[in-house]
């Protein structure tokens, strides 16, 4: 009798050969793993057609009858296979262009047959292409199911004659064996959340006996994969609580006050307010700080950013603040230290341009603890860079970093940094919870006041001579503008040429001396980058046309109009993120899309949404739906795998929140899972962590 280990070389019907075919191609080692890989979708089995009915607008038909009148076709390499398929009502066509000989030697026209296929229609005749045949005698005694599985397959599989049938019977004999599964879930939690046993749901899975059966079974199996995601995720979050003690920030001293009463050039918004009063909450708790701050762009990070550093400062502390572009950190550095004019604060920035010179001034001054706030770039985390007593360290934009980095972080002391990750990319609530589970979360979720709304637009080609004019009136009040090309880095090189060639339109257009153009793009040594840059920011130039290096960050709040070029080639969150670069003023601001004729619905989507939407929420909860969660923050990011076998972190909301829900209350009662009851879901849990968490330290 097998179990859950036997291996799947020893499943009736399988064999050596199959088993490394199903090992190579689907990881399926042994039957649990088998059992365990599930259909993709279910077709309805419960109709029966007469051949008289069988019409060509319906996906499938199913037939029961007989074969007769086979013949060979065609000559050659295009010979194939045809045979008639009767019942009482008449008979239709079936061909086989491949399997010939399987079907010449298996088929029995003294049978009769369950037939199942696609049928087209030719001249008033209907024909089915491979279609899938049952004996009808099997098809009787097989578990009755209204529904029939569907499993995905590699071509390489089909040639081994494992198709979705073959698996559903693979499956089938491993079950006719008795197959005994035993339970996972505590049977408290299975009665609360009136979900099936393991066994029941395993089978309905597979072999659904009614819809409610089916619905029953799914639910199950997307609770308990959430679940343990759950678990995962807030029992390293307690160990890792416990296990980092984090300096104790007692005071808000001179350095914080001193900014506050006279620096501070406008009132903060409830929402900064309340997030700065939460950072610091984590600050003395005496635990490590580990908070995501997550506001949308423009809504006021950077000063909450430095008025925390201000904290550390006045506890005796070193601070850094780490951008992830050049362009960033040198923005950083320079709004900071206008910030804090007239306060005795030491700022210097760190990056890889930084001269040798300059870098040996930071690293004495670093270590005897006369730099007070270092900001830079990726620099920052190289070993060599050693601080006397760096107590917060803040990563602006976190999601172009990854978690290794963040832990780089940790290691700068003996005891790890009080860690602020910043992120504008809004994430949903949701997937937060699977993606930062570790991570307790802050929202600025409110705009410093007198920000209007920017207006968004979507051009195609045939505009562009009105969007020049419209430039020309925008420029005319002593506005500035941006315009951006994609920059996808498989093609850098045409990008590059794209940018060149808008550039060449432009300056033809916005001619000199009236209009002044400014170019930025990765190119560019940082330099000269710097310049362009800078003559923008200060007003010396109308218009700064850029490649997507000013997609983070970036503020020069005198520009009021975005246009994004080939717009249709970014996706959503980035969208916003660059139209993000405008409103940042008192002034109506506006984003203009301008896109090629045709456009896939995908595209079509993703202008409507930017049009009708500021919300960056609502935004990424479209993107998401489009794109998936693994495209859009990659599993690198967070350290756990986002594809899940069957939950859908976002049609399965409400299922994600019970779970979480149900995990903090079994680690309340049984923080260990020790447990008589919870045996089963410490050894999955086990599992899971062993293959999740192979890069977070
Ligand atoms: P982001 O969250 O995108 O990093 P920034 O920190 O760059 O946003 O802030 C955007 C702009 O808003 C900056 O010019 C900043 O000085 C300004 N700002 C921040 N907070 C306020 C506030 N409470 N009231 C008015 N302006 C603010
Ligand atoms: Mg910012």
């Amino acid at each position: 009798m097998p179990d859950l280990r036997t291996e799947i070389e020893y499943l009736k019907g399988v064999g050596p050969k199959k088993a490394e075919i199903l090992r190579k191609e689907l990881q399926i080692n042994n039957i649990e793993d088998l059992i365990y890989y599930f259909p993709y979708k279910y077709t309805d089995r419960s109709r029966f057609y007469k051949v008289k009915d069988v019409r060509n607008d319906v996906a499938y038909v199913q037939i029961v009858g007989g074969f007769s009148d086979f013949q060979t076709k065609g000559a050659g390499r295009k010979q194939y296979l045809q045979a008639k398929f009767y019942d009482e009502t008449g008979a239709i066509d079936i061909v086989w262009f491949q399997y010939i000989q399987w079907v010449k030697q298996n088929i029995d026209v003294q049978k009769k047959y369950v037939i199942f296929g696609k049928p087209k229609e030719f001249r008033g005749q209907f024909s089915i292409v491979h279609p899938e045949i049952e004996d009808l005698q099997n098809f009787k005694t097989s578990i009755k199911s209204l529904f029939h599985s569907e499993y995905l397959t590699t071509e390489k599989m089909k040639k081994f004659f494992l198709n979705s049938r073959s698996i559903g019977k693979l499956i089938h004999t491993a079950f006719k064996n008795n197959l005994q599964i035993p339970e996972t879930l505590p049977a408290s939690l299975r009665q609360d959340l009136k979900l099936p046993n393991l066994q029941d749901a395993m089978l309905n899975i597979h072999f659904p006996q009614s819809v409610k059966n089916l619905e029953a079974a799914r639910s199950r199996f997307k609770f308990e994969e959430l679940f343990i995601n759950q678990l995962a995720i807030i029992s390293q979050k307690k160990t890792q609580d416990k296990k980092n003690a984090g300096f104790v920030f007692e005071k808000v001293g001179n350095f914080f006050m001193d900014f506050y009463k006279n620096n501070l050039k406008f009132e903060l918004t409830n929402a900064q307010k309340r997030v700065l009063k939460e950072i610091r909450a984590d600050l003395k708790s005496g635990k490590q700080c580990n908070r995501l701050l997550q506001g949308d762009v423009g809504s006021g990070k950077t000063i909450v950013a430095l008025m925390s550093m201000l904290i550390a400062l006045d506890n005796g502390f070193q601070a850094c603040i780490m951008a992830p572009t050049e362009i960033l950190a040198q923005q950083h550095f320079e709004s900071i230290v206008e910030m804090l004019d007239g306060l005795d604060v030491n700022v210097r920035i760190l990056s890889g341009s930084t001269k040798i010179k300059q870098r040996r001034i930071i690293d004495e001054e670093l270590q005897n603890g006369d730099l007070n706030i270092l900001v830079g770039t990726h620099a920052l985390i190289e070993d060599k860079v050693k601080f006397k007593n760096l107590g917060l360290a803040i990563i602006d934009e976190q999601h172009r970093f990854g978690v290794a980095q963040r832990a780089k972080l940790w290691k700068k002391n003996s005891q790890p940094p009080h860690i602020i990750v910043m992120t504008a990319t809004p994430i949903p609530r949701t997937l937060s919870m699977t993606l930062y589970g570790d991570l307790n979360v802050s929202v600025i979720d409110e705009l410093p006041m007198g920000r209007k709304p920017i207006r968004t637009f979507h051009f195609r080609e045939n505009k562009r001579n009105m969007v020049y004019e419209f430039m020309r009136k925008e420029i005319a009040k002593g506005r500035q503008i941006y315009i951006v090309y994609p920059l996808i880095s498989e093609s850098e090189a045409l990008d590059y040429q794209n940018l060149e060639e808008g550039y060449e339109t432009l300056v033809q257009h916005f001619k000199q001396p009236e209009y002044r153009v400014s170019v930025v793009h990765g190119k560019m040594k940082a330099d000269e980058k710097q310049k362009q840059m800078d003559s923008f920011a200060a007003g010396e130039t109308n218009i700064l046309v850029a490649t997507t290096v000013i997609e983070v960050g970036v503020n020069v709040p005198n520009a009021s109009v975005m246009i994004i070029e080939s717009a249709e080639r970014f996706g959503l969150s980035q969208l916003h993120q660059l139209r993000g670069r405008v409103g940042r003023g008192s002034e109506q601001s506006f984003c203009i899309l301008m896109t090629g004729n045709k456009l896939t619905s995908d595209a079509r989507l993703r202008m409507k949404t930017m049009v009708e939407s500021t919300d960056g929420f609502q935004i990424a909860e479209v993107d998401l739906r489009l794109r998936g969660p693994g495209d859009i923050f990659g599993t690198q990011q967070s350290g756990m795998p986002l594809n899940f076998k069957i939950a859908n972190i976002i049609s399965d909301v409400k299922i994600l929140e019970i779970a979480r829900r149900k995990a903090f209350e079994i680690l309340e009662n049984d923080p260990k899972l020790e447990k008589n009851e919870n045996a089963m879901l410490k050894k999955k849990l086990d599992e899971y962590m062993k293959f999740s968490w192979g890069v977070v330290s």
